[in-house]
């Protein structure tokens, strides 16, 4: 079984209430089992919302936010690390229930992003690093990869 992020296969899931759509991915499921989750709503927040990110300092990730090394914050300066948090345990508790091996990711996001990430100072500037969701998916053996590594 696959985890995907929502967005991808064209859900109105993004803070902006749009989608991310991707014929790659549609493609690569067409004949396999999967689950879709939007770890953000999982974890409670609206659509449309605030677009966050990870203050990475430079070299933090989602795995310092698990371990609330950092924060997750919006572009409103408001503290969204709980939300996010919860967002990755539900999207993990999904995947482990459902005999997820392997999850197809949104590159880059906060949550979702498995090799960059925005590094917090919301300039578009991009580290390497994972989101919250790709941190606990990964700490827990599930392949993880995203759109542009199909
Ligand atoms: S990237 Fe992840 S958290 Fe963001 S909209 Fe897509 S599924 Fe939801």
């Amino acid at each position: 079984m696959i985890i995907v992020s929502a967005c991808l296969l064209g859900e109105n899931c993004k803070y902006s209430g749009g989608n991310n759509k991707s014929e790659k991915v549609l493609e690569y499921l067409k004949d396999k089992e999967y689950i879709a989750v939007c770890p953000e709503q999982l974890g409670g927040l609206t659509t449309p919302r605030d677009p966050s990110e990870i203050i990475t300092h430079g070299d933090k990730d989602g795995k310092d936010v698990l371990n609330g090394k950092t924060k997750v914050v919006s572009n409103k300066g408001i503290d969204v690390t709980s939300n996010f948090i919860k967002g990755a345990e539900q999207a993990l508790k999904i995947a482990q229930k459902n005999n997820v091996t392997e999850a197809i990711l949104k590159a880059s996001s906060p949550s979702c992003g498995c090799r960059y990430i925005y590094d917090g100072t919301f300039s578009k500037k991009k580290i390497k690093g994972m989101g919250v969701t790709a941190s606990i998916l990964h700490e827990n053996n599930i392949k993880i990869i995203d759109e542009e590594q199909i």
